[in-house]
């Protein structure tokens, strides 16, 4: 996809964060947005926003983790944009601690909004970008804690692991189609990530946006993104400081054949 002119660009939790940082990059760029997102009334208000910046923005209220929702958005973003060319599998929320202490609703609640809401995306969206014929591209976000192993966020990893492979088989499978394929996999970024998830779970908490040293903001986050989609690039690695983590987790998978070798493990 070489332009956002004209196109129609559909985000998962749109209402705050990176998806509504993207949504207004995408904007700027020329694209018709519909924002998805299940809290209704964060969603009025981000749409207002689009609007009164020129937008032309729609809201549609789903939960991803819900199938019959996320099929109801796609009807309705095909029904309100004409044509559907991007869709930013986002959504996404975060429980932290050991995973000898994840109870089984902390891996249902993780894993069914941060790998099933983009397993249901795909689900809902894939075949009917490739019936329109018109190409477009799949953009999720995954996270750092996708590549590497993160300590203390051992659910979070499980799923955003998965959302890297489903992005990096989607890659070679669908090109043919005209279709790209991105994957965000930041660290830190300044969202309210951890408030909305502690409000998703019945905690009452105040907003809080994530704050400190090597936390990117988050406009120049979507900015990446969006200029990722443009260059087709698979991976969309914000955070510089993640690299040598990345490297060493293949050094380490790769060192094990040699290990195994000198053990005498010829096959
Ligand atoms: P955010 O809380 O500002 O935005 C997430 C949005 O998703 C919210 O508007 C929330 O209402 C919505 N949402 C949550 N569950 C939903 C559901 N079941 N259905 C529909 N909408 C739902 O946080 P953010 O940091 O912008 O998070 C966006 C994505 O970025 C997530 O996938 C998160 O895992 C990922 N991420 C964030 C960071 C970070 O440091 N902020 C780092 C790595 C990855």
């Amino acid at each position: 996809m070489d332009t956002f002119e004209g196109r129609g660009a559909v985000i998962t939790g749109g209402a705050s964060g990176i998806g509504f940082a993207t949504a207004r990059q995408f904007a700027a760029r020329g694209a018709r947005i519909v924002l998805a997102d299940y809290d209704a009334a964060a969603l009025d208000r981000a749409v207002a926003q689009l609007r009164s910046e020129g937008c032309d923005a729609h809201g549609v209220a789903c939960d991803v983790r819900e199938p019959e929702q996320v099929t109801h958005l796609a009807d309705e973003a095909f029904r309100l944009l004409g044509a559907v060319h991007v869709v930013f599998n986002n959504a996404g929320v975060a429980v932290d601690g050991p995973i000898a202490q994840m109870t089984h609703d902390d891996w249902h609640f993780v894993l069914d909004v941060d790998l099933w809401g983009p397993i249901h995306g795909v689900e809902a969206f894939l075949p009917r970008l490739i019936e329109q014929g018109q190409g477009g591209h799949l953009l999720f976000t995954a996270s750092f804690a996708g590549l590497v192993p993160n300590v203390g966020l051992g659910a979070y990893c499980v799923a955003k692991y998965g959302v890297v492979a489903l992005a990096e088989v989607l890659s070679r499978e669908v090109g043919n189609d005209g279709i790209g394929v991105s994957v965000l996999c930041p660290m830190m970024v300044g969202t309210n990530l951890l408030a909305t998830s502690a409000r998703a779970r019945g905690h009452s908490v105040e907003d809080q946006l994530i704050a400190g040293d090597g936390v990117l903001d988050v406009d120049e986050v979507a900015r990446l993104t969006a200029e990722a989609v443009l260059a087709d690039r698979l991976y969309v690695l914000s955070h510089g400081a993640s690299r040598t983590s990345i490297r060493r987790r293949f050094e380490r998978i790769d060192a094990t054949f040699d290990a195994q070798l000198a053990a005498g493990w010829n096959h």
